[in-house]
Order: structure tokens, then sequence, then C-alpha cells
């Protein structure tokens, strides 16, 4: 069957971080409570084939699809708001692009011609972006380009865009993105730099079909009119993306500004259903008005940039809205908190937990987080690395055993409580070679996991090299450290549980990947829920 998508391109210019990840979320939803299937791409212009080796610092969380794909985390904002999974397909970098071009070159794929930027790159790229149309699952594909127009490194896939909207004609459009900012010495809006960033799209060959721009202040009539002049744009194309409280109410902004009508309009669409968002308003309605408020510690490595634990903060908010409570992150540096001063750092939380992450550097701000978490019976929830240092702490607090850690972290130590795993002694190579995506894990009747999920068996993603090492599972168990989820196929310990204690989870994979606004993760709402039974404040 020939490919009917309707493709949207979303290119920003002006500045980075203008968010057009959460505008094609926005539009997105609106397009999928107008009752057609959406999916979103993001393109991303670096050379890495994917962010599995970035450092946090430089963009932020991996995010982690049901099949194993290490991606930008803004496919992390699509998931959430969309409630689809997403996939290695939705997440292209450069690097990814040039490898198979590379690798078609070596096959002789190209043989006897040179192989160039056009045609070979950008016709990969134009695959790439099909890939999902292709599928016939989906009536839209929104494919978002990384970076800002006029960059270097996203020239190709604005080339590409290029072409596409030649040959795809009535089912592809383009939005920019931009910013007008406010100069509040003189008190005015300034259009300037969206006419110079359509500008320079124009030079590219690429006359958008509609602006969304970001401002702080409304635009007005005049406003939009004045850029739409500017810019070969319809004034009804012309978009005002105002600041919000919180991301989640941009959905209903863009539905004010009309952008889902505008775009269904130019490609010559009109709705299958009213947009039925009552849903999404009323999971506003409870985070804008909790009725109880807490405070959680959340002990990392990479605090000083938030979006290193994007997906985890959001857990949280859709677990808080779902609690009716207002919960306040305290982000506290693994590498500030030790033995002599965690009873003060962590005195005024009512939930712990500890996050995932790599290598030595902090760890024994964890094991001390851990520590004061299972003693004081303060909700603990341990994810990947986290739960890796509530089984060290147990071993060395309640085992006994005081030489022990992990292999990752102490190769020769006396007790390998945690170990590599026999599928990973083999690896040499980083890139896209951990345990990967979704796995099954069993639940054991009466733990605290079965009762949060209701479930028997679930399917959760991993993202790592080590795990528990079974050979002292014994030890564990006879001592109030309970395996309580183990994966059925090789029996990797998933889950551990402290027995004594009102709420003590940690989890091997990762629980936030799979939070979304309208299923809120059962492990964040549950955690919630008994850290608003230790030293509630009332609101
Ligand atoms: N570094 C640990 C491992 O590889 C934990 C990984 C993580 O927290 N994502 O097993």
């Amino acid at each position: 069957m020939a490919d009917s998508s309707k493709y949207i391109f979303v290119t920003g210019g002006v500045t980075s971080s203008l968010g057009k990840g959460i505008i094609s979320a926005s539009l997105a939803k609106l397009l999928q409570a107008s009752g057609y299937s959406v999916t979103i791409q993001k393109l991303d212009p670096y050379i890495n084939v994917d962010p599995g080796t970035l450092n946090p610092y430089e963009h932020g969380e991996c995010f982690v699809t049901n099949d194993g794909a290490e991606t930008d985390l803004d496919l992390g904002h699509y998931e959430r708001f969309l409630g689809v999974p997403t996939s290695q397909a939705n997440n292209v970098t450069t690097g990814r692009i040039y490898q198979s071009v590379i690798n078609k070159e070596r096959r002789g794929d190209y043989l006897g011609k040179t192989v160039q930027v056009i045609p070979h790159i950008t016709d990969e790229i134009k695959e790439h972006i099909q890939i999902l149309g292709k599928r016939n699952e989906y009536d839209f594909v929104i494919t978002e380009i990384g970076g800002t127009v006029g960059d270097i490194e996203s020239l190709p896939f604005v080339e590409a865009i290029r072409q596409l909207k030649w040959e795809l004609g009535a089912r592809a459009l383009v939005l920019h993105l931009t910013l007008v900012p406010y100069l509040s010495a003189s008190g005015e809006l300034k259009t300037k730099p969206t006419q110079h960033s359509v500008k320079t799209l124009l030079e590219y060959g690429v006359q958008p079909d509609i602006l969304v721009c970001r401002t702080e202040h409304h635009l007005g009539a005049e406003i939009k009119r004045k850029i739409a002049r500017f810019c070969n744009v319809s004034s009804n194309a012309v978009i005002e993306s105002i600041d919000a409280s919180t991301i989640y109410d941009v959905p209903l902004l863009m539905q004010q500004e009309k952008l889902d009508e505008v775009v269904l309009e130019k490609l010559g669409m009109t709705r299958i259903e009213t947009p039925n968002l009552d849903v999404w308003r009323s999971f506003l309605k409870r985070l804008k008005n909790p009725t109880i408020e807490i405070k959680v510690a959340l002990v990392g490595k990479y605090v000083e940039l938030k979006d290193s634990y994007k997906s985890i903060a959001e857990g949280i908010i859709h677990a808080g809205a779902q609690n009716e409570c207002k919960v306040s992150v305290k982000w506290i540096h693994s590498e500030s908190i030790d033995a002599s001063n965690v009873d003060e750092q962590l005195a005024d939380v009512q939930g712990v937990l500890v996050a995932p992450g790599f290598g030595t550097r902090g760890i024994s701000g964890k094991i001390a987080a851990v520590k004061y978490a299972r003693e004081n019976k303060v909700p603990f929830l341990g994810i990947c690395l986290g739960m890796q240092c509530a089984v060290i702490e147990f071993a060395r607090n309640v085992l006994d055993l005081r030489g022990a850690h992990s292999s990752e972290l102490e190769e020769e130590c006396p007790d390998p409580v945690i170990h590599l795993m026999n599928s990973q002694k083999e690896i040499e190579e980083f890139g896209g070679t951990m345990r990967l995506g979704a796995f099954p894990c069993n639940l054991s009747e009466d733990s605290t996991a079965f009762r949060t999920y209701q479930q028997e068996q679930i399917f959760e993603r991993h993202r790592h090299r080590y795990e528990f090492n079974n050979e002292y599972l014994a030890q564990f168990e006879a001592n109030g450290m309970l395996a309580t989820g183990i994966n059925p196929d090789g029996g990797l310990v998933e889950i551990v549980e402290v027995e004594d204690h009102p709420w003590f989870v940690g989890v091997q994979f990762h629980p936030e990947y799979k939070s979304t606004v309208v299923e809120p993760h059962p492990l964040f709402t549950s955690f919630v829920r008994a850290s608003t039974e230790c030293g509630v404040v009332a609101k």
C-alpha cells in the first residue's frame, strides 16, 4: 500500500531551547484528540550514532524505547503526551545517516558513483523520514529537526525537507518555531528576529506554512499581521505560544490558538472527532489544585542539569497529580551528601529517590542516602544504579559484608553483590551494547511491587550492564531484603524490597520511561502516596 501519511516538519529559528519538542507533542496531541493516529520523529544533527554514549551534561537524559533504542529526551515528551510508544525509527542522528551511507558504499551499493551529501545523504534522510509513514499506521508523521535553522550541521536535514516538501506537495507542511522577544526598555515586542529566521529558511528554499512564535507577552492582531506580511504566511497561521506555568498547558493553549485547525485546513483535512481532552484537563486540574504537599529528595550526580533526570521529574509530577499532592523535589548532589550530614540534609523530606547513573563519582553519598531511608523508615525508590546502591548498602550494613560493592565500581572487591551480567562479559564496544529495552518481570505475590502493579507480569525498560549477583540471594532474603521481581528467562533480580519497612523498593529497570499524563506510572504513584503518609504537610 502506498504511503498516504501527511508529513509535518517542525524547524526552529532564532535560538535553541524554544520548545520544539513540546510544540510538536502538543500539536500531535490535538491531532490525536481529533481522531487521527500520529507519531513524532526527532532528527538530531550531531555525529554520534545515538545519544547513548553522551554524558547527560551534554544533552540531558538518554531516553530508552521498548525496542531498546537509546534516544533523545524529546521522545520522552512525545510518549508522555501521546501515550503511544516510540521506537528506533523515531530518532535519527547525522551519525546514523552517515553510518548507513558509508556501510552501503563499502558494500558496493553505489558502485561507480561519487557518494555526495546531495543526493546520497539527503536521500538517506528522506528514506528515514518516510519509514514511519510507509508503515501505514499513522495519519500524521511529525518530524522535528533538532538545532536551529542556519546551523551548518543541520543543513542536509533542511535540504531533505525542501526536496520532500516539493515531492509530497499537498501532503506536507513546514511549521517554524521562532522567538518574538520583548524589550523591556522600550516596552515592545520585536518581530525582526522572526523575519530574519524566516529569511534564512527561504535562502535554503523552504517557505514555512505556519509560524509558532514563542513570547512572554500576548502578540496581538497587529503584530501577527506584521509577521504574516513579512513572512508570506496567512495571518491565521501566525500562532502565539505564550510562556506557560507547565508544559502540560501547551496543548490547550495551542488549541485556543487553533493550531490544529490551521494544520488540518492547510492539509485539506477535517476532524474525524470533536477533540475530547477531558482526561487531560482533569489531570491539569489535579496538578494545579493539590490538597497536600510533600518534599522528596532526588539524589544524583547530574543534578546541576535537571534535564538529566527529565523522565523521573515528569514521573513525579504525574504521580503528584494522581495523588492531588504537590511534590517539591529537593535536588541533592550525591557528592554533597555523606554520613556526617545526611540526617540534616534529609530531615525535611518525606521520600528518598536515588537516581540511575554510571561510575564511582557520588556513590558513597547515594549509599548514605539509602541507609538513612532504610533506617528511618522513609519511603525509598532506587532506580537502576539507585537499586544497586540499595543492595550494596544492605550487604554492608545488615549482612555485615563490609567489602561489598559493585564490580563496576571496584572490580576486585571481596563481595561483588552487583556484578557484570554474563551477556556483557565478551562485549568491548560501548555504543548500544547495554541490556536495553523492555523485558518481562514476574512479581511475587504479597509484595509492595505486586500491590502496586496489581499484575503478575510486567514489562519495563532497562539500560544497564551490571546486575544483582544471585550467589548472595539466599543471604539477602534470610535477612530481610527480598527479590520480589524476577526476569522469567534468566532469573535476573529486577526488584528488591526491604521487608520491615513501610515502602522500600529498588528496581533494576527504569519505570520513569513509561509514565504518561493519562497513565501515571504505578510505582511513582505508590511511592508518592507512601511519602504522603510520612509526615505530610497540609496545604
Ligand atoms: N551503572 C549501572 C550499570 O551499568 C547502572 C546503570 C543505570 O543506572 N542506568 O549496571
